[in-house]
């Protein structure tokens, strides 16, 4: 399984980049789909039998259906329980988080976890989290390895803390958060599709392990805090920060889910 997400892809730096329904979005979608298929390329010659792709960025509706790889198929479109992970809980036996990128309030490009902005940081079991790491721990809940990690080079660093035997690709190497030195495509689908490969070989699903998680969430504004906070089993614990505990990672994703859907929803604008 490909978990697919936009800004951590080649050559995305920047909001216009990611944001459907600009020129500069109808450009990289072209750019995110040739990471996918370079992926879907070298996870079929490491052996794969078959490929889901599930979109996770945005609207979840970014890539090209009519340029797939023939050996994969698409996961496309919103409101998926599992959101990001969605078929996780399938027979899968290993997944990519591809296009992906460091968590909110950590340097690198795009980084942001979940809301572009608004969220501030997120700790999963105390720990300082990316997407990635939220979503390796779930894989986890599954039996199933995480087998390669692209993005930025910060975002491989960030792998590397919560996925130490994942292999990892820098497409672009990170200057600020709008800006990176880029490889060109066809070096990056290059580099892609041989470490997707090589990965293949820490592909099969072991035991699960379910345990009990807690997640915080610190916004840049009080009001969406005390918003948050109504969602039932989370409790406002600073001025700007909510917690929750859960039985299982996937319990814990899904009050995420909630969380951020509840503050998105009370954010202003101006005054955010
Ligand atoms: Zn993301």
């Amino acid at each position: 399984m490909i978990s697919a997400d936009m800004e951590g892809a080649t050559g995305v730096t920047w909001t216009g980049d990611v944001i459907p329904g600009t020129e500069q979005w109808q450009r990289f979608r072209r750019l995110f789909t040739g990471d996918v298929n370079a992926c879907v390329a070298g996870l079929v010659a490491g052996g794969a039998k078959e490929v889901m792709v599930n979109e996770a960025h945005s609207s979840q509706r970014n890539l090209l259906l009519e340029d797939l790889h023939t050996s994969a198929r698409m996961l496309t479109g919103r409101h998926k329980p599992l959101s990001m992970m969605q078929g996780i809980d399938s027979d899968v036996d290993g997944v990519v988080l591809l296009g992906y990128h460091t968590g909110a309030g950590s340097p690198g490009v795009l980084a942001h976890t979940y809301l572009e902005n608004s969220i501030t940081g997120v700790w999963l079991d105390g720990v300082h989290a990316s997407e990635g790491r939220l979503n390796a721990a779930l894989a986890a809940e599954y039996g199933v390895p995480v087998l390669l990690v692209t993005g930025d080079d910060l975002t491989c660093e960030d792998a590397a803390s919560y996925a130490p035997s994942a292999a990892t690709v820098a497409v672009k190497e990170c200057v600020s958060r709008y800006a990176a030195v880029c490889l060109p495509p066809a070096v990056a689908f290059s580099h892609i599709t041989q470490a997707a490969t090589a990965a293949m070989a820490s592909a099969g699903r072991g035991e699960g392990v379910v345990s009990p998680h807690r997640i915080e969430v610190e916004f840049d504004a009080t009001h969406l805090a005390d918003a948050a906070a109504v969602v039932p089993t989370v409790e406002l614990i600073g001025a700007r920060r909510v917690g929750f505990d859960a039985v299982s990672m996937t319990e814990a994703m899904k009050a995420f889910k909630v969380v951020t859907h509840v503050a998105a929803g009370a954010v202003e604008d101006i005054y955010g």
